[in-house]
């Protein structure tokens, strides 16, 4: 039997990738793979992975998926027909297993002109996709090519996962997950830092519409104005704000975060004259919440804020909905050999790596709600460089993961 395999071999079989791995990084940055463009990154994707001797293959993702009630819908939906997951199983089906698992679509240039035009001054590497999440993908990929060229031999099974649609609410995963997905733990690449993260913030978001009666200004006194209504609501959703924080103060995982959870009054749309009372209002906003609640109870702790009014036009004139995103909260456990392992190998290789919960959702929360497995996230990079123009990721910290997540992996699937 081999020795295991220690830091110090994988830092330099890491470092020898070192300019493939920035090859790769900008080449993939180069396609726009956004919504329904994905395919151009998956095969590149698949070739690398075929180079570095892996066996991936292309999973279907079926239509049927939009029946499933943890879709999510969105405006720019389309038929997966020729639109692939990747997933790769190394190893095999016997001992330890893992599956390391990351989004491959983008969200799209907007105003930045050289979004997809990628660029490295020696220090980060720009263009979308950088930190979110093609810089995961790329740490993965270094960490998968160093074993390999280590010889290294799974004694269980490593299965990557390159998923599309995690942007607008994670289907690719949702397709894996209905397919069934199986192992010991899940790692979730994106940006925190080098942290780990073995839980995250859910967020929902709601539409409330008030309803008035409709009046010229004149009468106003006779009429129900729709937006005061809605300035009645608002002030009690707000009330309920203070509450949610309240409750979550502390949680554990989260007792860094001042605010951890929040809500956010994002949307507001009303009347068409400024002298006439108006007879509809549409509000639509955000609800961040920890896994001390679920989704259901924040539903109904919402509404219930709403009906504490003393108003009772308004008691029985609004509807409220929850037809968009719907990400849940979850917690795995903090001192699962995974999370622990992964956050041990990181400080082994000099980074400064904690465990503690992430106050944005991802793919993460499919894989702990729905397949009940434990899940963590960590990557290179942090959330406030994605979806913004200049989107960028430190190379260093690429390289550093790739050695934290090759340790990692050799020691779980030894
Ligand atoms: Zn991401």
């Amino acid at each position: 039997m081999p020795d295991a395999i220690g830091c110090e071999q994988v830092s330099s079989a890491v470092d020898a990738l070192n300019d493939k791995g920035l090859q790769w990084l900008q080449e993939m940055i180069e396609f726009e793979s956004v919504q329904g463009n994905e395919m151009e990154m998956q095969d590149y994707t698949k070739q690398v992975m075929t180079d570095i001797g892996l066996s991936p293959e292309f999973r279907e993702v079926p239509d049927s998926l939009m029946d499933d009630p943890e879709y999510s819908h969105n405006e720019n939906e389309v038929s997966y027909k020729g639109r692939y997951n990747l997933v790769d199983q190394w190893g095999r089906d016997e001992g330890h297993s893992v599956i390391i698992q990351s989004h491959m679509d983008v969200i799209p240039g907007g105003e930045w002109e050289e979004a997809f035009t990628p660029r490295f001054d020696g220090e980060y590497v720009y263009g979308r996709g950088a930190t979110d999440d093609k810089g995961q993908i790329v740490m993965m990929l270094l960490a998968l090519a160093a074993l390999k060229d280590l010889g290294f031999d799974p004694g269980g099974r490593i299965e990557t996962q390159f998923v599309i649609e995690e942007e607008v609410g994670g289907n690719g995963a949702l397709a894996l997950i209905r397919q069934g997905c199986t192992a010991d733990a899940v790692i979730i690449g994106e940006g925190s830092l080098l942290n780990v993260f073995p839980a995250n913030r859910g967020a929902i978001w709601f539409k409330l519409i008030t309803y008035g009666k409709s009046l010229h200004m004149g009468r106003r006194n006779e009429g129900e104005n729709a937006i005061e209504k809605m300035m009645e609501a608002i002030s009690h959703i707000l009330e309920y704000e203070k509450k949610l924080i309240a409750d979550s103060q502390n949680y554990p995982l989260f007792e860094r975060y001042e605010a951890p959870v929040q809500i956010c009054i994002g949307m507001i749309n009303a009347g068409n004259w400024p002298s006439m009372v108006p007879d509809e209002c549409i509000m639509e906003g955000g609800v961040g919440f920890l896994p001390n609640k679920q989704m259901p109870q924040i539903k109904q702790e919402l509404e219930d804020a709403i009906l504490q009014t003393d108003d009772e036009w308004l008691k029985s004139h609004y509807k409220l909905t929850f037809d968009k995103l719907h990400n849940d909260a979850y917690a795995s456990d903090p001192n699962h050999p995974v999370v622990t392992g992964l956050n041990q190998a990181a400080i082994e290789c000099g980074i400064d790596s904690e465990i503690f919960g992430w106050n944005v959702s991802c793919d993460a929360r499919l894989y702990a709600k729905l397949a009940g497995l434990t899940t963590m996230v960590f990557g290179p990079g942090t959330i406030a460089d994605a979806h913004a123009a200049g989107e960028k990721v430190e190379w260093a910290q690429v390289m550093q993961a790739a050695k934290a997540l090759a340790l990692a992996l050799s020691r779980w699937c030894e």
